[in-house]
């Protein structure tokens, strides 16, 4: 990796890491949930830094890829349970950073992804592989009693790309990819109380444009023109014209324009947690560019 490649890397980091320190603080019960989205997002812009997605605010059960709609009326509530997961880019180089915000009394739910991701951290270097992290993961969140989520996985980043290989399970598995210096990818376990499995709800408020074909009806043409600043990275419904972007948003789904990312939960009633940083695998170790 060239030095202004790793400058990027690191600078985006070090803006994800103090905006989700000083975003998180924010959450409060009786905070709006739409205020405390988009005064996060606009902190990142503040910083001179790109979003590489929309702020992920997931609740209680819901375990990702919630974020506010336009006139979104929740508040913060005792007991909530709020994972807030940050995408910040600089020129497209990317710190994907997660973290739990405990408005009830689930501390220990918090402390196991917690300690699972830090445990992952300290076994990445060259010549590991992706299975033996997602094992230290799973038996970390299972040895305090949850269940790590098995179909939620940590994921390699690329330029303007914010999920490619390699696939960095919560679970254990046999092999995998080997890990090589100069490998970027974010390690995000969940803990959860449930069932340890997502499913889509069918909440939809994250999108990202997966072909350039061109499109003729003009109110889907008017959309597609809005997020080509995105260079493809995912965008929020709420970021929109409102006019019809709900049924428009669908029939680009259906034509294969848009990817859908559905809010992802776990059993109604269950309790998720995460964390999440990026790292860069180094000769002995990794660097962890959102700590
Ligand atoms: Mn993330
Ligand atoms: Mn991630």
């Amino acid at each position: 990796m060239d030095d202004t490649t790793l400058d990027h890397y690191r600078e985006a980091g070090i803006i994800a890491k103090k905006v989700i320190t000083e975003g998180a603080q924010r959450i409060r019960v009786g905070a709006s949930y739409l205020e405390i989205v988009e005064m996060i997002e606009a902190m990142v812009i503040e910083e001179g830094a790109g979003l590489a997605f929309p702020l992920n605010l997931s609740l209680n059960e819901d375990a990702a890829h919630d974020t506010a709609s336009l006139r979104d009326e929740r508040l913060f509530q005792k007991g909530d349970l709020a994972k807030v997961d940050l995408g910040v880019h600089i020129d497209g180089y990317i710190a994907d950073t997660a973290t739990t915000v405990d408005l009830g009394t689930n501390s220990l739910l918090v402390e196991a992804s917690n300690q699972a991701l830090e445990n992952a951290i300290k076994k990445v270097r060259p010549r590991v592989t992706v299975g033996e992290l997602g094992s230290v993961i799973q038996m970390e969140i299972e040895s305090r009693g949850y269940r790590p989520i098995s179909n939620l996985t940590g994921h390699g980043l690329g330029r303007y790309i914010i999920h490619c290989p390699p696939t960095i399970p919560n679970v254990g598995i046999n092999g995998g990819v080997v890990l090589e210096e100069g490998m970027v990818f974010a390690i995000e376990p969940f803990a959860s109380t449930g069932s340890g499995r997502v499913s889509d709800k069918t909440r939809r408020e994250i999108y990202q444009q997966i072909s350039t074909k061109p499109v003729r009806i003009p109110s889907a043409r008017a959309i597609i023109d809005h997020i080509r600043e995105r260079k493809g990275l995912p965008f929020a419904r709420r970021w929109l014209p409102e006019r019809k972007s709900e049924i428009t948003l669908s029939g680009l789904v259906r034509s294969q324009h848009l990817h859908v990312y559905p809010v992802l939960s776990d059993i109604a009633g269950s309790l998720v947690s995460q964390h999440e940083h990026t790292l860069i695998v180094t000769n002995e170790g990794c660097i962890v560019t959102t700590r």
